[in-house]
């Protein structure tokens, strides 16, 4: 099956900040969170409705992995509320383009990965999807609520 490419994820300007504070949080280590939300536009377009951070239990600042059972809690309850896992959120104390390990891992997980990573001194925030093995950008937009 393959996953319908998403041309644009949408987050409010709150959701954002939550994820700046699960990164900041994360740090040294790289932070991880669940993106729970709907579709729209025939599965063109994602809208993040709900965020559940997760631990990142490798503990590493270049890889992260999350517990399957906590997922599966996470997934069953954002199903009974009639959301979707619309993506997966991770840092990066590096510039915000998938690694290696993150293309390995995207094959698995067709949803839009932001990466939040750091391009100069700056923190950058960018989106991809993998979709038979070609990698590419999500547009984010951030929208007041
Ligand atoms: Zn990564």
């Amino acid at each position: 099956v393959v996953a319908p490419r998403i041309t644009k994820l949408t987050l409010t300007l709150r959701q954002k900040r939550q994820l700046y504070g699960i990164r900041r949080r994360a740090a040294p280590h790289e932070g991880v969170a669940l993106l729970l939300g709907t579709y729209e536009h025939k599965r063109t377009c994602a809208k993040v409705i709900r965020i559940s951070e997760m631990e990142n239990v490798a503990q590493s600042s270049s890889t992260f992995a999350i517990d399957p059972e906590h997922h599966y809690v996470i997934l069953t309850a954002a199903i009974k509320d009639n959301l979707e896992q619309v993506g997966i959120y991770h840092s990066h104390p590096a510039p915000p383009y998938p690694s290696g390990w993150d293309l390995e891992y995207m094959e698995y997980n067709p949803c839009v990965w932001i990466i939040d990573g750091i391009v100069g001194s700056r923190h950058q925030m960018r989106a991809y999807q993998l979709i038979d093995g070609e990698v590419y950008e999500v547009q984010i937009q951030t929208i007041l609520e």
